[in-house]
């Protein structure tokens, strides 16, 4: 045990340790710790939904009517009607042929990778992709090429070195939108490359599914492209307010997923609850309610973002509900966290290798239900504390 022990201590040296923050109420925009009510600016509750009152009633009712959980793997005996219907809204949703269902958005990006991908297939990866899809990359033991973050020129330079001896299958797969960063990508210029070296297109939409495009559909929608990607990933514990994740794609692309997807095959499928409270997210996303969440969501976030410009910070190049504040080193970022805490803000340093060396941050996200009044006294707490720090 010791060795673990001296290797805990050294993080704690580097203020690379992470430790739990156990959160008292449920998630509303103002939330219950230890330190007493804070304002929640680091969820990804990003519609407020996951205490919207259809979804804790959809819930309540489907554990009624179908029970607490599966007793097995959707391909044993765990496949649920509540499982079916939901796939089928999804595909409707995006607007594909079929989808699948997967426990997390973790499960889905390495059962994806490793399922339709092997040895002789080349992944196009961007370099600031979530963890999950790094570890499906390796799971799927296909050939992964790195590109630089966003940069599709330079992707296509990669693209056109790897032409010579090609052999097996082409994937370009990209964050729809940046998880520590909050910009877009390039989908538009990417569906140009994947046409043109018959590739396929997979866009993990984790942060852009419900909050981005007119009908919530996400990043490809926002950029006028969703019927061009191929794999359609996205998660449903984000915006759309409870958990699991789901593919959206050609039938041939889930019936392989099925067949061959470990993460899918080897696990308990979804409790039923979980389909019928994502079935009233969905719902919800694609009404007149959604819509105007959706105002709200924009609104907020562009009081936020501008009132944190005008006091001197820099945004990146954020162009949604996910704001970074950018810090550096792991000990004025933690010190920050903790600073803000005390006055009342609840907003998370971000550090390696959740982002390279040298690029810690705050990690700001808005939701739809936040007082704007609440945003603006968070902002000049924040500026307060950064002028505080780094004087
Ligand atoms: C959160 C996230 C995931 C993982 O989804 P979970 O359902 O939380 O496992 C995958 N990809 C991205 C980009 C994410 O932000």
């Amino acid at each position: 045990m010791s060795c673990w022990t001296e290797e805990l201590e050294i993080l704690k040296k580097q203020d690379m340790f992470r430790a739990l923050r156990t959160v008292d109420s449920s998630q509303g925009t103002k939330v219950l710790l230890a330190e007493g009510e804070v304002l929640l600016l680091c969820s990804n509750n990003y519609l407020g939904l996951a205490s919207h009152p259809a979804l804790i009633e959809a819930a309540a009712k489907a554990v009624r009517d179908w029970g607490a959980g599966t007793g097995g793997s959707r391909l044993i005996s765990g496949s649920m009607t509540p499982h079916a219907q939901l796939e089928e809204k999804l595909a409707a949703f995006k607007g594909t042929e079929a989808a699948l269902l997967f426990n997390s958005g973790y499960a889905a990006n390495t059962g994806l990778l490793q399922g339709l991908f092997g040895p002789d297939d080349v992944i196009f990866s961007d370099a600031l992709n979530h963890a999950s899809i790094v570890d499906g990359c390796r799971l799927s033991k296909a050939r992964t090429v790195i590109y630089p973050h966003g940069d599709a020129a330079a992707l296509e330079c990669l693209l056109s070195r790897e032409e010579k001896d090609r052999q097996g299958r082409w994937v370009i797969v990209t964050d729809g939108v940046f998880s520590m960063d909050g910009d877009v990508a390039p989908l538009v210029d990417l569906v140009r490359l994947k046409k043109r070296y018959n590739a396929l297109l997979m866009v993990d939409d984790a942060h852009g599914t419900g909050v981005l495009g007119e009908g919530g559909r996400g990043t490809a929608e926002h950029l006028g492209c969703l019927e061009e990607v191929d794999l359609h990933m996205g998660t449903l514990g984000k915006a759309l307010g409870c958990f699991g994740a789901y593919v959206a794609a050609d039938r041939v692309i889930v019936d392989t997923l099925i067949n061959r997807s470990r993460s899918f095959i080897f696990s308990t499928s979804l409790p039923p609850s979980i389909p019928a409270s994502a079935m009233a997210a969905l719902d919800i996303v694609q009404s007149v309610e959604g819509e105007s969440l959706r105002l709200a969501l924009w609104s907020n976030r562009a009081l936020f973002a501008e009132r944190l410009q005008r006091g001197g910070l820099s945004t990146g190049e954020s162009t949604t509900q996910i704001v970074p504040v950018l810090t550096g080193e792991p000990a004025p970022t933690m010190k920050l966290a903790q600073s803000l805490l005390t006055a009342g803000i609840f907003v998370q340093g971000i550090r390696p290798p959740t982002v390279p060396a040298g690029n810690c941050r705050l990690r700001a996200t808005l939701m739809a239900t936040h007082a704007p009044g609440d945003l603006e006294r968070a902002a000049d707490l924040i500026l307060q504390a950064m002028a505080g720090v780094f004087r």
